[in-house]
C-alpha cells in the first residue's frame, strides 16, 4: 500500500475504528456440503508488503509445508503498491504512483486526502478484497487483528465462491501491520495454519489438491528508528518551492502520500538537473535518477554518477555508462556480462539480460526498474525518482491518524534490497526469481482475472482507447463503436439495472471555500449511449463530450450522476472526482 495514509479528523477515525472492528468481527462459519466441481481450483492470494526474506525464513523453518520454495519477486521502483500490483497483474498503469498524484494534464496534484484510501483498479478486480475506506483505516489502527481476520475472511469467502476457476484475493493487512510495528511472525504463523487447514479440507472434499499462489508486491525495510529527511528545507535553500502545482520555474511538486523511502519529484524540464543534484546532496538520500536528453536516464549515488542509455534501434536494449565511482554497485554485473559475451560492441543488452544478471546485486534489476519507473509504471511518471537509505524516510508532515496513535514501523519504496524483494510461491509449480512485469507468465497470465467489481456503486472515468488497450479486460477484443471512440471521455457505469434508454442527469459541481462539490457549474439530461459487450457482464458508458457541458478551465470538479430524473425516487451515484484542462475539458487522468 501507499505506506501510511493521510489523516482524517479524530472523530472520523474513532468512527472508523468502531465500524472497522464490527466489519471484521464476523465469526468463522462451518462450511456446508458443496459439490466438489463447483468450487474454484485455485486461490491467488495477493499479500501486500510481505518481504521475501521473512517468508523464506518461515519456509526454511518448516512452515508453509504444502508450498514449493519461495522465489524473489522484485518490485517496481518506487517499490510501492499501486504501481507494483498493476504491473504484476498486467493491468493498465494507474494514473499516479499513489492515489494522490501529480497530473501532467493539469500541472498539479490531483486527488483529495480521502482518495488515498479509495479503492483503485487492482483492488476492484479482486474476487475478494478489503478496499473499503473503513477497512483501510482500521488496518492501520488495529493492524494485528485486522490482518489475521483478513486471512480468515479469504478462507470463508473461498468456500462460498461458485462459478470461478480462480479466486483472487487481496489483503492490505500485512503491509499495514509492518508500518505499525505489528507482529509479522505471528501473522505468518496464522496464515500458515489457515492455509494448511484450507488445503486439507479442500482435498478431503474434492479429492484433489487446491492450487494456491501466494505473492507480494514489495518487501519491508524494518527500519523502525529512521529519521525524516529535511528535503523541503534543502530544496528551499536551493531556491525551490515545494507546492501542489507547477506554475513558476522554481516550483517543485512531490508525489508522496504517507511515509516512504521511494518517490517521484516533478519540476519544469529546465530545472530537473538542478533539483536532482540538490536532492542527491541531502544526507540520507541514497540514489537519485532523472531524465535527460535523448531518452537517457542519469543516476547519482553519493558522488558516483552513471547513465542508462537506450539502444535507438531497440528500446528494450539498455547500456550502463559509468562516469565516476560505481553507482548502483553494478561493476561486477557488467564484468560478468562482458565476460559471458552478453553485451554487444556498444555495451547494450536486453533488459531481461540485465534483470537476470543483477538479481543478487544490492540494487536488483536496477536498470530496467529505473527506466520503467520513469516511463511505464504510471500514466503520470516523474522526471526525477528518489531512493532513500533505510536509515531515513520522507513523510512531509502528512502523518496519518494511525501514526499519531501508534509509533512508526518500517516502510518501503527504495530501489535496493531493503524494500525491493516481494515474494512468489505456489503449492503446485516451482517458480523462479522474477520481476513485476514478467511474473504473470509463470502463473498462467492471470488470464481469468475479473472485470472490476464495483457493483452498483462503481462509476469511473475512462476512454475507449484505455478500455481496448487493457490486456486483462473484457473489452480488449471488442471493436469500439464510433461514438465511443469519438467521444474521448466515457463515464463507465457498472450497474446491471441500467440499459441504453435509462434517463440520466449529469451535474458537474465545484468545491467552494473548503466545502466539497456544492456549486453546480454545468448540467445535462441524457441517456446512456454506448453499450460495449465483452465476454463479461456489460457495463454501460456515457460519452461526455456530446453533452456540451460548459466547464471552467483548470479546475477541480466532481461529476454527479442521477438516475430517474430530478424528483422523488431519483438515485444518485457516488461522485467521481476529476479535473478540467485549459480548454475546460475533463481529463483522464
Ligand atoms: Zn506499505
Amino acid at each position: 500500500m501507499p505506506p501510511v495514509r493521510r489523516g482524517l479528523p479524530g472523530a472520523a477515525a474513532r468512527l472508523a475504528l468502531l465500524v472497522g472492528v464490527a466489519a471484521c468481527a464476523r465469526l468463522t462459519a462451518t462450511p456446508s456440503p458443496i459439490p466438489a466441481d463447483a468450487l474454484p481450483r485455485r486461490l491467488v492470494l495477493a499479500l501486500d508488503g510481505i518481504d521475501y526474506r521473512d517468508l523464506a525464513a518461515q519456509h526454511g523453518a518448516g512452515r508453509f509445508a504444502g508450498f514449493r520454495p519461495p522465489s524473489r519477486l522484485v518490485s517496481t521502483f518506487p517499490s510501492i503498491s499501486d504501481v507494483a500490483w498493476h504491473d504484476i497483474l498486467g493491468l493498465l498503469p494507474p494514473a499516479g504512483y499513489q492515489r494522490v498524484y501529480f497530473s501532467h494534464a493539469t500541472g498539479g496534484l490531483v486527488g483529495r486526502p480521502i482518495d488515498a484510501i479509495t479503492p483503485i483498479e487492482y483492488e476492484e478486480r479482486m474476487d475478494q478484497a478489503f478496499g473499503g475506506r473503513f477497512h483501510h483505516l482500521s488496518a492501520y489502527l488495529i493492524s494485528g487483528r485486522v490482518a489475521r481476520q483478513e486471512v480468515d475472511e479469504v478462507v470463508e469467502a473461498f468456500w462460498r465462491t461458485r462459478g470461478r476457476a480462480t479466486v483472487y484475493a487481496y489483503n492490505v493487512g500485512p503491509d499495514a501491520l509492518q508500518h505499525t510495528r505489528g507482529d509479522l511472525e505471528g501473522y505468518l504463523r496464522h496464515l500458515d495454519r489457515r492455509l494448511a487447514t484450507l488445503q486439507r479440507d479442500y482435498r478431503a472434499r474434492t479429492g484433489r489438491p487446491l492450487e494456491i499462489v501466494l505473492l507480494s508486491d514489495h518487501g519491508h525495510n524494518r527500519a523502525v528508528g529512521a529519521n525524516f529527511l529535511p528535503l523541503v528545507e534543502a530544496l528551499a535553500d536551493a531556491g525551490f518551492r515545494v507546492r501542489g502545482r507547477l506554475e513558476a520555474p522554481e516550483d517543485v511538486a512531490l508525489s508522496v502520500d504517507g511515509v516512504t523511502t521511494g518517490f517521484g519529484i516533478f519540476a519544469a524540464p529546465t530545472v530537473v538537473d538542478r533539483v536532482a543534484h540538490t536532492v542527491a546532496d541531502v544526507a540520507g538520500v541514497d540514489v537519485v535518477t532523472w531524465q535527460g536528453e535523448g531518452g537517457r536516464i542519469h543516476v547519482r549515488q553519493g558522488r558516483a554518477v552513471g547513465m542508462i542509455e537506450r539502444d535507438p534501434r531497440a528500446p528494450s536494449r539498455l547500456a550502463w555508462r559509468v562516469s565516476s565511482g560505481d553507482p548502483l554497485a553494478h561493476a561486477a554485473v557488467v564484468q560478468r556480462l562482458a565476460r559471458d559475451g552478453r553485451l554487444d560492441a556498444e555495451g547494450f543488452a536486453e533488459d531481461s539480460v540485465w534483470v537476470r544478471a543483477s538479481l543478487d546485486a544490492p540494487y536488483p534489476a536496477a536498470l530496467p526498474r529505473i527506466v520503467r519507473g520513469h516511463e511505464v509504471i504510471t500514466l503520470n511518471p516523474a522526471p526525477i525518482l528518489v531512493s532513500v537509505a533505510a536509515t531515513a524516510r520522507v513523510g512531509f508532515g502528512m502523518v496519518s491518524v494511525a501514526n499519531r496513535l501508534r509509533p512508526l514501523g518500517g516502510t518501503h519504496g527504495a530501489l535496493d534490497t531493503s524494500s525491493a524483494l516481494g515474494v512468489v510461491m505456489t503449492t503446485f509449480r516451482d517458480t523462479h526469481d522474477d520481476v513485476t512485469w514478467r511474473v504473470r507468465a509463470q502463473l498462467d497470465d492471470f488470464a481469468d482475472l475479473d472485470e472490476p467489481h464495483g457493483g452498483t456503486t462503481a462509476v469511473r472515468l475512462t476512454t475507449g482507447t484505455r478500455l481496448v488497450a487493457d490486456p486483462r479486460g473484457h473489452f480488449r477484443a471488442v471493436a469500439l463503436p464510433d461514438d465511443a471512440r469519438g467521444a474521448g471521455l466515457l463515464v463507465r457505469l457498472d450497474d446491471p439495472a441500467l440499459d441504453d434508454a435509462t434517463p440520466l442527469i449529469i451535474e458537474v459541481r465545484r468545491p467552494v471555500r473548503g466545502l466539497p462539490d456544492v456549486v453546480t457549474v454545468a448540467r445535462a439530461a441524457t441517456t446512456l449511449g454506448v453499450a460495449l459487450s465483452g465476454d463479461g457482464p456489460a457495463p454501460r458508458f456515457l460519452p461526455l463530450s456530446p453533452l456540451g457541458l460548459a466547464l471552467p478551465s483548470n479546475a477541480a470538479v466532481a461529476l454527479h450522476l442521477f438516475v430517474g430524473g430530478d424528483g422523488e425516487g431519483a438515485r444518485a451515484y457516488p461522485p467521481v472526482a476529476a479535473r478540467t484542462d485549459g480548454a475546460g475539458r475533463v481529463v483522464v487522468p
